[in-house]
């Protein structure tokens, strides 16, 4: 009779060597992997429950019967520039309620809008600088924040016959790292930002905010909601006095976080929305980021405040579905919009 063999030598290899429980051996790793695929998809479920839709009022703030009037002059036209695109996920995580099997692929960009007045940037995606000023992240955030190939604004606008210095002004929605990385690239232009985004912006730390991105801004334009109630918003600031583009509070994601609703020559509406969402889902459903990812990344200054802007875009949809709304981020609607060099007006 053979000697039971002693426990240290019941390897993998000898178990797997005896032809007898060669079976058995696959049969538990097949268990393991469907246990393993329960737990994932039991887990997913559990967090996907918890993204709720976010409740919606019964009665709205007055919008108005209409949209206001503008009167927006003949030449005014804007054009996207993807700048990045970041590594990406699941859509369940970028937008509470998402598919995890869709996978979605935030964009960054600038928003060229060339007004007869002047020309500006709305954001400016990833500029040349980027690599040095993303450096300072450590190991986590430079993977969870990871992006693709980057071609900066100002690269593009230069090999399209556009100097910098055509870009007068630039109005970041917020000064998080991904929508004022190019500041640098358009050294005499005015930065526009409330004072409050400006504070939170300098007292701030990586990742949300990188010292290096603005701290050499030369002409800054404290930002103030000096104008009338506007599509329900109790202020606004209309940048050129002719309706063409009115900038508008959206405070919750940062302290003063910054929309802007566009009125074209052709009658067409834009309201570029910042990081209110993520995705027009966001808006349309409505729903928050997910709330694993809320919970393990600090993602907004006042999560509550920046729920009720996300409702207030909502409603705003609801009573004007005509008007095009454009999440900083969301790669399905910029890929709707025009590619810079081509414009719409
Ligand atoms: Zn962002």
């Amino acid at each position: 009779m053979a000697a039971r063999p002693k426990l240290r030598d019941m390897t993998a290899q000898t178990v797997l060597s005896r032809p007898v429980q060669r079976g058995g051996a696959w049969r538990r790793v097949l268990w393991t992997l469907a246990g393993v695929s329960a737990l994932l998809v039991g887990g997913a479920a559990l967090m996907s429950a918890q993204d709720d839709r976010l409740p919606v009022p019964a009665n709205w703030p007055d919008m108005g019967a209409t949209l206001p009037a503008a009167q927006p002059p003949k030449g005014l036209a804007f054009s996207v520039l993807p700048t990045a695109a970041s590594n990406g996920g699941s859509e369940a995580l970028v937008v509470g309620g998402g598919s995890w099997l869709t996978y979605r692929r935030p964009v960054q960009v600038a928003v060229l809008v060339n007004h007869p007045q002047a020309a500006f940037l709305f954001d400016t995606g990833l500029g040349r600088e980027h690599a040095a000023q993303f450096a300072v992240n450590g190991v986590a955030h430079q993977l969870l924040l990871g992006y693709g190939e980057v071609r900066p604004a100002a690269d593009q606008l230069a090999a399209a016959g556009w100097p910098v210095s055509r870009i007068r002004m630039i109005v970041p929605s917020h000064m998080h790292w991904d929508h004022v990385s190019g500041l640098v690239d358009f050294p005499d232009a005015e930065v526009w930002v409330t004072p409050q985004e400006q504070a939170q912006a300098e007292h701030g730390a990586p990742p949300a905010f990188l010292r290096s991105q603005f701290e050499t801004v030369k002409r800054w334009r404290s930002l103030h909601f000096t104008d009338g109630p506007y599509v329900g918003f109790e202020r606004s600031l209309d940048m050129f006095k002719d309706g063409s583009v009115v900038l508008v509070p959206l405070t919750g994601h940062t302290a003063g976080h910054t929309g802007m609703f566009l009125n074209l020559p052709s009658g067409k509406r834009y309201f570029f929305t910042g990081d209110v969402t993520w995705t027009k889902e966001g808006i349309d459903w409505p729903a928050d980021r997910s709330k694993v990812l809320r919970r393990m990344v600090h993602l907004d200054h006042d999560e509550a405040m920046n729920q009720a802007a996300i409702v207030r875009l909502h409603g705003i949809q609801r009573r004007f579905p005509s008007l095009k709304m454009v999440p900083a981020h969301d790669e399905n609607v910029m890929k709707t919009l025009p590619q810079f060099p081509a414009f719409e007006g």
